[in-house]
């Protein structure tokens, strides 16, 4: 009884790290990293991250190709193996493949969204106008929101998810943080004011 559940349950977690591949891995590599100040300290609105921010889109949507992988390694698993580590491999893949396309169809779903970086290009074009919030705009993203650093106004009250910057608290803090939050923010964003 128990060997069956620790299979189902090998199943589940393998197939649970192949679909996180794109995100934990994919923007994490050094030289796509250095125009950007290090984790976890504010970061510089400007296209770069603007660009990040709908780069971690795609490969936010890119787990729905990697989870043909266990999908299929599960379905051999089942037809073939262990049928428990197949379950388990269909059970968190399949789940993934619903609940992101359902996500799709009910609306944006994930820290990544388009409309998060029209507000942060709004936030941008705002700085270099004449309606700027003072001389010296300059618009920094921290964790609970977007603020100027040169008058402390708040600029966009929306806390900064995972940007793929590698991690300051190390390889391995910082893959178990990833995977328990999936990139979600941890603090929620400040009161309206
Ligand atoms: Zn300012």
């Amino acid at each position: 009884m128990w060997s069956v559940f620790f299979e189902f349950l090998i199943g589940a977690v393998i197939a649970y790290m192949i679909t996180r591949i794109p995100f934990l891995t994919f923007p994490r590599i050094k030289s796509w990293n250095e125009q950007f100040s290090p984790h976890p300290e504010p970061i510089y609105i400007d296209e770069y991250l603007i660009q990040r921010l709908l780069h971690m889109r795609l490969f936010y949507w890119l787990a729905l190709f990697f989870a043909i992988i266990p999908l299929s390694f599960g379905w051999f698993s089942l037809a073939y193996g262990s049928a428990p580590i197949g379950f388990g491999m269909w059970a968190v893949s399949g789940w993934l493949v619903l609940s992101r396309v359902t996500g799709l169809l009910a609306g944006d779903d994930h820290p990544w969204t388009k409309q998060l970086a029209m507000e942060l290009q709004l936030v941008r074009n705002k700085a270099e106008s004449d309606e700027s919030c003072c001389n010296l705009p300059y618009p920094m993203w921290e964790v609970s929101a977007v603020r100027c650093r040169s008058c402390f106004k708040n600029l966009l009250n929306h806390s900064r998810p995972d940007l793929g910057r590698p991690r300051s608290d190390g390889w391995i803090m910082g893959f178990i943080r990833l995977i328990l939050t999936d990139g979600r923010p941890i603090l929620a964003s400040e009161e309206e004011e």
